[in-house]
Protein backbone atom coordinates (compact mmCIF):
# COMPACT_ATOMS: atom_id res chain seq x y z
CA UNK A 1 0.00 0.00 0.00
CA UNK A 2 1.11 3.39 -0.65
CA UNK A 3 1.12 6.43 1.55
CA UNK A 4 -0.42 9.98 1.15
CA UNK A 5 3.00 11.23 1.08
CA UNK A 6 3.61 9.14 -2.10
CA UNK A 7 0.84 9.31 -3.81
CA UNK A 8 0.48 13.47 -2.96
CA UNK A 9 4.56 13.15 -4.57
CA UNK A 10 3.11 11.20 -7.54
CA UNK A 11 0.36 13.58 -8.52
CA UNK A 12 3.39 16.09 -8.65
CA UNK A 13 3.82 15.44 -12.25
CA UNK A 14 1.03 15.66 -15.26
CA UNK A 15 -0.08 11.95 -15.40
CA UNK A 16 -2.03 9.79 -17.51
CA UNK A 17 -5.34 9.19 -15.41
CA UNK A 18 -8.46 6.83 -15.59
CA UNK A 19 -11.66 6.77 -12.87
CA UNK A 20 -14.15 4.76 -13.20
CA UNK A 21 -16.97 3.75 -10.73
CA UNK A 22 -19.50 1.26 -10.83
CA UNK A 23 -22.13 0.22 -13.70
CA UNK A 24 -25.23 1.77 -13.89
CA UNK A 25 -23.34 4.88 -12.08
CA UNK A 26 -25.68 6.95 -10.19
CA UNK A 27 -25.82 10.71 -8.86
CA UNK A 28 -23.24 9.75 -6.73
CA UNK A 29 -20.87 7.73 -9.08
CA UNK A 30 -21.00 10.58 -11.66
CA UNK A 31 -20.85 13.61 -8.99
CA UNK A 32 -17.74 11.83 -7.23
CA UNK A 33 -15.98 11.28 -10.54
CA UNK A 34 -16.21 14.57 -12.47
CA UNK A 35 -15.60 16.25 -8.91
CA UNK A 36 -12.41 14.61 -9.31
CA UNK A 37 -11.93 14.73 -12.71
CA UNK A 38 -12.63 18.80 -12.19
CA UNK A 39 -10.09 19.05 -10.15
CA UNK A 40 -7.39 16.76 -11.60
CA UNK A 41 -7.84 18.91 -14.80
CA UNK A 42 -6.23 22.07 -13.64
CA UNK A 43 -3.12 20.16 -12.90
CA UNK A 44 -2.30 19.54 -16.01
CA UNK A 45 -3.07 15.97 -15.67
CA UNK A 46 -4.94 13.68 -18.99
CA UNK A 47 -7.51 12.79 -17.02
CA UNK A 48 -9.89 10.37 -18.54
CA UNK A 49 -13.99 9.29 -16.94
CA UNK A 50 -14.94 5.89 -18.06
CA UNK A 51 -18.18 4.83 -16.65
CA UNK A 52 -18.60 0.53 -17.88
CA UNK A 53 -22.32 1.35 -18.87
CA UNK A 54 -24.47 4.18 -19.83
CA UNK A 55 -26.02 6.31 -17.07
CA UNK A 56 -29.32 8.51 -16.46
CA UNK A 57 -29.97 11.40 -18.43
CA UNK A 58 -30.52 13.73 -15.59
CA UNK A 59 -26.69 13.73 -15.05
CA UNK A 60 -25.59 14.48 -18.05
CA UNK A 61 -25.43 18.60 -17.63
CA UNK A 62 -22.83 17.93 -15.26
CA UNK A 63 -19.94 19.28 -15.57
CA UNK A 64 -17.08 17.57 -18.02
CA UNK A 65 -20.10 15.21 -18.92
CA UNK A 66 -18.89 15.39 -22.40
CA UNK A 67 -15.96 14.23 -22.01
CA UNK A 68 -16.62 11.00 -20.28
CA UNK A 69 -16.16 7.30 -22.04
CA UNK A 70 -18.65 4.69 -21.90
CA UNK A 71 -16.95 1.47 -21.87
CA UNK A 72 -19.94 -0.19 -23.42
CA UNK A 73 -20.04 2.27 -26.38
CA UNK A 74 -16.11 2.38 -27.18
CA UNK A 75 -14.59 -0.62 -25.87
CA UNK A 76 -11.02 -0.21 -27.99
CA UNK A 77 -10.90 3.27 -26.84
CA UNK A 78 -11.47 2.49 -23.20
CA UNK A 79 -9.10 -0.61 -23.29
CA UNK A 80 -6.50 2.02 -24.68
CA UNK A 81 -7.00 4.50 -22.08
CA UNK A 82 -6.51 1.90 -18.94
CA UNK A 83 -3.51 -0.01 -20.48
CA UNK A 84 -1.89 3.63 -21.12
CA UNK A 85 -2.68 4.62 -17.40
CA UNK A 86 -0.42 5.74 -14.82
CA UNK A 87 -3.25 5.76 -12.25
CA UNK A 88 -6.53 4.42 -12.48
CA UNK A 89 -9.22 6.06 -9.15
CA UNK A 90 -11.95 3.76 -8.62
CA UNK A 91 -14.92 5.78 -7.19
CA UNK A 92 -18.11 4.65 -4.99
CA UNK A 93 -17.26 0.86 -5.91
CA UNK A 94 -14.50 -1.32 -4.06
CA UNK A 95 -14.80 -5.10 -6.03
CA UNK A 96 -13.88 -5.62 -9.25
CA UNK A 97 -17.43 -7.25 -10.69
CA UNK A 98 -18.67 -3.86 -9.74
CA UNK A 99 -17.45 -2.87 -13.23
CA UNK A 100 -18.42 -5.71 -15.34
CA UNK A 101 -16.04 -6.71 -18.06
CA UNK A 102 -13.56 -4.00 -17.11
CA UNK A 103 -12.51 -5.69 -13.89
CA UNK A 104 -10.32 -7.54 -16.06
CA UNK A 105 -9.02 -4.88 -17.76
CA UNK A 106 -8.27 -2.49 -14.23
CA UNK A 107 -6.88 -5.59 -12.25
CA UNK A 108 -4.62 -6.79 -14.69
CA UNK A 109 -2.98 -3.22 -15.07
CA UNK A 110 0.17 -1.76 -13.82
CA UNK A 111 -1.17 1.27 -12.74
CA UNK A 112 -1.42 2.55 -9.25
CA UNK A 113 -4.76 2.20 -8.23
CA UNK A 114 -6.67 4.28 -5.70
CA UNK A 115 -10.08 2.98 -4.49
CA UNK A 116 -12.04 5.75 -2.54
CA UNK A 117 -15.16 4.30 -1.54
CA UNK A 118 -17.37 3.97 1.33
CA UNK A 119 -19.11 0.86 0.87
CA UNK A 120 -18.25 -2.58 3.11
CA UNK A 121 -16.07 -5.30 2.89
CA UNK A 122 -13.47 -3.66 -0.36
CA UNK A 123 -11.44 -6.19 -1.87
CA UNK A 124 -8.45 -6.06 -1.81
CA UNK A 125 -7.02 -5.00 -6.11
CA UNK A 126 -5.96 -1.46 -5.13
CA UNK A 127 -2.49 0.50 -4.03
CA UNK A 128 -3.98 3.52 -2.20
CA UNK A 129 -7.10 3.17 -0.23
CA UNK A 130 -9.35 5.90 0.94
CA UNK A 131 -12.20 4.26 2.56
CA UNK A 132 -14.76 5.03 5.19
CA UNK A 133 -18.44 3.73 5.31
CA UNK A 134 -19.59 6.12 7.27
CA UNK A 135 -19.38 8.86 4.70
CA UNK A 136 -22.87 9.48 3.55
CA UNK A 137 -21.45 9.58 -0.08
CA UNK A 138 -17.91 8.91 -2.05
CA UNK A 139 -18.19 12.35 -2.73
CA UNK A 140 -17.85 13.71 0.65
CA UNK A 141 -14.61 11.10 0.56
CA UNK A 142 -13.62 13.17 -2.50
CA UNK A 143 -13.98 16.48 -0.98
CA UNK A 144 -12.28 15.44 2.43
CA UNK A 145 -9.26 13.88 0.71
CA UNK A 146 -8.63 17.04 -2.06
CA UNK A 147 -9.56 19.56 1.66
CA UNK A 148 -6.94 17.10 4.22
CA UNK A 149 -5.12 14.50 2.50
CA UNK A 150 -4.08 16.81 -0.59
CA UNK A 151 -4.38 20.09 1.39
CA UNK A 152 -5.46 21.53 -1.79
CA UNK A 153 -9.07 23.28 -0.77
CA UNK A 154 -8.22 26.04 -2.91
CA UNK A 155 -8.57 23.77 -6.34
CA UNK A 156 -12.31 23.30 -4.79
CA UNK A 157 -13.82 25.32 -7.58
CA UNK A 158 -17.61 26.08 -9.36
CA UNK A 159 -17.36 22.76 -11.50
CA UNK A 160 -15.88 20.75 -8.40
CA UNK A 161 -18.38 21.89 -5.96
CA UNK A 162 -21.23 21.28 -8.35
CA UNK A 163 -19.99 17.38 -9.15
CA UNK A 164 -19.72 16.56 -5.20
CA UNK A 165 -22.48 18.55 -4.09
CA UNK A 166 -24.89 16.24 -6.57
CA UNK A 167 -23.04 13.08 -5.21
CA UNK A 168 -24.16 14.19 -1.48
CA UNK A 169 -27.36 15.16 -2.40
CA UNK A 170 -28.17 11.93 -4.26
CA UNK A 171 -26.43 9.35 -1.97
CA UNK A 172 -27.95 10.69 1.50
CA UNK A 173 -31.60 11.04 -0.16
CA UNK A 174 -31.73 14.91 -0.24
CA UNK A 175 -29.53 15.04 3.51
CA UNK A 176 -32.87 12.85 4.91
CA UNK A 177 -30.39 9.51 5.91
CA UNK A 178 -28.88 8.49 9.20
CA UNK A 179 -24.87 9.53 7.51
CA UNK A 180 -25.86 13.32 6.82
CA UNK A 181 -24.05 14.56 10.15
CA UNK A 182 -23.07 18.23 10.64
CA UNK A 183 -20.11 17.89 9.67
CA UNK A 184 -21.73 17.11 6.17
CA UNK A 185 -23.79 19.84 6.21
CA UNK A 186 -20.60 21.80 6.56
CA UNK A 187 -18.95 20.64 3.86
CA UNK A 188 -22.22 21.14 2.04
CA UNK A 189 -22.09 25.09 3.26
CA UNK A 190 -18.90 25.13 1.50
CA UNK A 191 -19.43 23.43 -1.70
CA UNK A 192 -22.11 26.38 -1.61
CA UNK A 193 -19.56 28.94 -1.08
CA UNK A 194 -17.65 27.55 -3.68
CA UNK A 195 -20.40 27.89 -6.15
CA UNK A 196 -22.97 24.96 -6.44
CA UNK A 197 -25.99 26.20 -7.03
CA UNK A 198 -28.55 24.23 -4.52
CA UNK A 199 -31.83 24.83 -5.83
CA UNK A 200 -30.68 24.30 -9.41
CA UNK A 201 -28.64 20.86 -8.97
CA UNK A 202 -31.72 19.86 -6.89
CA UNK A 203 -33.93 20.78 -10.20
CA UNK A 204 -31.72 19.37 -12.58
CA UNK A 205 -31.63 15.99 -10.68
CA UNK A 206 -35.26 15.86 -9.32
CA UNK A 207 -37.87 18.09 -11.06
CA UNK A 208 -36.41 16.62 -14.46
CA UNK A 209 -39.07 13.87 -15.25
CA UNK A 210 -40.09 12.61 -18.35
CA UNK A 211 -43.85 12.20 -19.22
CA UNK A 212 -43.73 8.42 -19.52
CA UNK A 213 -41.57 8.40 -16.34
CA UNK A 214 -44.37 9.78 -14.29
CA UNK A 215 -46.89 7.85 -16.10
CA UNK A 216 -44.91 4.59 -15.36
CA UNK A 217 -44.42 5.66 -11.74
CA UNK A 218 -48.12 6.00 -11.62
CA UNK A 219 -48.65 2.20 -12.24
CA UNK A 220 -46.04 1.26 -10.49
CA UNK A 221 -47.51 2.84 -7.38
CA UNK A 222 -51.70 2.35 -8.39
CA UNK A 223 -50.63 -1.58 -9.70
CA UNK A 224 -47.61 -2.84 -9.00
CA UNK A 225 -47.24 -1.99 -5.49
CA UNK A 226 -48.01 -4.98 -2.48
CA UNK A 227 -47.77 -4.56 0.89
CA UNK A 228 -47.28 -6.84 3.24
CA UNK A 229 -48.70 -5.59 6.34
CA UNK A 230 -47.71 -8.59 8.33
CA UNK A 231 -43.94 -7.94 7.67
CA UNK A 232 -43.69 -3.98 7.33
CA UNK A 233 -42.68 -4.46 3.95
CA UNK A 234 -43.85 -3.11 0.20
CA UNK A 235 -42.55 -4.85 -2.53
CA UNK A 236 -42.55 -3.19 -5.97
CA UNK A 237 -42.57 -5.62 -8.87
CA UNK A 238 -42.11 -4.55 -12.63
CA UNK A 239 -42.30 -6.73 -15.86
CA UNK A 240 -40.36 -5.73 -19.14
CA UNK A 241 -43.77 -5.36 -20.51
CA UNK A 242 -44.50 -2.62 -18.43
CA UNK A 243 -40.82 -1.50 -18.94
CA UNK A 244 -41.70 -1.48 -23.05
CA UNK A 245 -44.95 -0.08 -22.55
CA UNK A 246 -43.58 2.87 -21.06
CA UNK A 247 -40.52 3.44 -22.63
CA UNK A 248 -38.71 2.88 -19.30
CA UNK A 249 -34.88 4.53 -20.11
CA UNK A 250 -32.06 4.17 -17.57
CA UNK A 251 -32.48 5.98 -14.77
CA UNK A 252 -36.35 5.99 -15.07
CA UNK A 253 -36.93 3.56 -12.11
CA UNK A 254 -34.38 4.74 -9.78
CA UNK A 255 -35.92 6.19 -6.19
CA UNK A 256 -39.56 4.88 -6.84
CA UNK A 257 -38.52 2.03 -4.01
CA UNK A 258 -38.26 5.34 -1.84
CA UNK A 259 -42.47 5.71 -2.51
CA UNK A 260 -42.91 2.11 -0.81
CA UNK A 261 -40.42 3.07 2.20
CA UNK A 262 -42.14 5.98 2.77
CA UNK A 263 -45.59 4.51 3.68
CA UNK A 264 -45.83 4.31 7.60
CA UNK A 265 -44.42 1.73 9.55
CA UNK A 266 -43.07 0.04 6.65
CA UNK A 267 -39.90 -0.96 7.41
CA UNK A 268 -38.44 -2.40 4.28
CA UNK A 269 -39.17 -1.81 0.76
CA UNK A 270 -37.99 -3.88 -2.89
CA UNK A 271 -37.83 -2.74 -6.38
CA UNK A 272 -37.74 -5.89 -8.36
CA UNK A 273 -37.52 -5.67 -12.12
CA UNK A 274 -37.58 -8.03 -14.77
CA UNK A 275 -34.49 -6.81 -17.24
CA UNK A 276 -33.35 -8.48 -20.42
CA UNK A 277 -31.58 -11.49 -19.04
CA UNK A 278 -31.94 -11.35 -15.02
CA UNK A 279 -33.94 -9.47 -12.62
CA UNK A 280 -32.48 -6.65 -10.24
CA UNK A 281 -33.60 -6.10 -6.69
CA UNK A 282 -33.12 -2.63 -5.10
CA UNK A 283 -34.10 -3.13 -1.25
CA UNK A 284 -34.30 0.03 0.63
CA UNK A 285 -34.69 0.04 4.97
CA UNK A 286 -35.95 2.27 7.67
CA UNK A 287 -33.33 2.25 10.83
CA UNK A 288 -31.53 -0.93 11.85
CA UNK A 289 -32.71 -3.38 9.76
CA UNK A 290 -29.84 -4.73 7.35
CA UNK A 291 -31.43 -4.52 3.84
CA UNK A 292 -27.72 -5.29 2.69
CA UNK A 293 -27.47 -8.84 4.34
CA UNK A 294 -30.65 -9.99 2.70
CA UNK A 295 -28.81 -8.93 -1.20
CA UNK A 296 -25.82 -10.79 -0.18
CA UNK A 297 -27.48 -13.54 1.46
CA UNK A 298 -29.81 -14.44 -1.46
CA UNK A 299 -29.30 -12.33 -4.25
CA UNK A 300 -25.27 -11.74 -4.81
CA UNK A 301 -25.45 -8.20 -4.01
CA UNK A 302 -24.94 -6.20 -1.46
CA UNK A 303 -24.45 -2.24 -0.59
CA UNK A 304 -25.49 -0.26 2.79
CA UNK A 305 -27.82 -1.00 5.53
CA UNK A 306 -30.38 1.00 4.25
CA UNK A 307 -29.57 0.77 0.82
CA UNK A 308 -28.53 -2.37 -1.31
CA UNK A 309 -29.34 -4.01 -4.17
CA UNK A 310 -28.29 -7.77 -5.70
CA UNK A 311 -29.45 -9.97 -9.03
CA UNK A 312 -30.95 -13.35 -9.83
CA UNK A 313 -31.08 -15.03 -12.68
CA UNK A 314 -34.54 -16.65 -11.85
CA UNK A 315 -38.21 -15.02 -13.34
CA UNK A 316 -39.62 -12.09 -12.01
CA UNK A 317 -42.04 -14.44 -10.35
CA UNK A 318 -40.00 -17.08 -8.90
CA UNK A 319 -37.56 -13.89 -7.62
CA UNK A 320 -40.76 -12.09 -5.77
CA UNK A 321 -41.44 -15.45 -4.37
CA UNK A 322 -38.05 -15.99 -3.09
CA UNK A 323 -38.02 -12.63 -1.25
CA UNK A 324 -41.62 -13.29 0.25
CA UNK A 325 -40.22 -16.36 1.53
CA UNK A 326 -36.63 -14.87 3.45
CA UNK A 327 -39.33 -12.30 5.39
CA UNK A 328 -39.91 -14.55 8.04
CA UNK A 329 -36.68 -15.02 9.29
CA UNK A 330 -36.80 -10.90 10.12
CA UNK A 331 -40.43 -10.83 11.43
CA UNK A 332 -38.52 -10.02 14.62
CA UNK A 333 -36.70 -7.22 13.19
CA UNK A 334 -39.06 -6.03 10.91
CA UNK A 335 -42.25 -5.76 13.57
CA UNK A 336 -40.35 -4.15 16.50
P1 LIG B 1 -29.56 0.49 -6.16
O1 LIG B 1 -30.73 -0.11 -5.47
O2 LIG B 1 -29.72 1.97 -6.30
O3 LIG B 1 -29.19 -0.21 -7.43
O4 LIG B 1 -28.33 0.27 -5.21
C1 LIG B 1 -28.33 0.66 -3.88
C2 LIG B 1 -27.01 0.42 -3.24
O5 LIG B 1 -26.69 -0.95 -3.26
C3 LIG B 1 -25.86 1.13 -3.94
O6 LIG B 1 -25.11 1.78 -2.96
C4 LIG B 1 -25.05 0.06 -4.59
O7 LIG B 1 -23.70 0.31 -4.39
C5 LIG B 1 -25.46 -1.21 -3.90
N1 LIG B 1 -25.70 -2.25 -4.89
C6 LIG B 1 -26.65 -2.28 -5.84
N2 LIG B 1 -26.58 -3.40 -6.59
C7 LIG B 1 -25.54 -4.10 -6.10
C8 LIG B 1 -24.93 -5.35 -6.46
O8 LIG B 1 -25.36 -6.05 -7.38
N3 LIG B 1 -23.84 -5.72 -5.70
C9 LIG B 1 -23.37 -4.97 -4.67
N4 LIG B 1 -22.29 -5.42 -3.98
N5 LIG B 1 -23.91 -3.81 -4.31
C10 LIG B 1 -24.98 -3.36 -5.01
MN1 LIG C 1 -22.19 6.09 -3.13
Amino acid sequence: MLDTASLIKLLAQPRKIVITTHHKPDGDAMGSSLGLYNYLIQQGHHVKVITPTDYPEFLNWLPGNGEVIIYTEQIKESADLIAAADMIFCLDFNALNRINEMGELVGGSNAVKIMIDHHLEPQDFDDYRYWDINACATAQLIYTFIVEELNNKKLINKDVATCLYTGIMTDSASFSLPKTTSAVHRIIADLIDEGAVNWQIYEQIYKNSSENRLRFLGICLSERLEVLHEFNTAVIAVTKADLEKYDVVTGDTEGIVNYALSISGVKLAAFIVERNDKVKLSLRSKGEFPANEICKKYFNGGGHRNAAGGVSTGSLEQVVTQFKLILPEYKKLLIQ
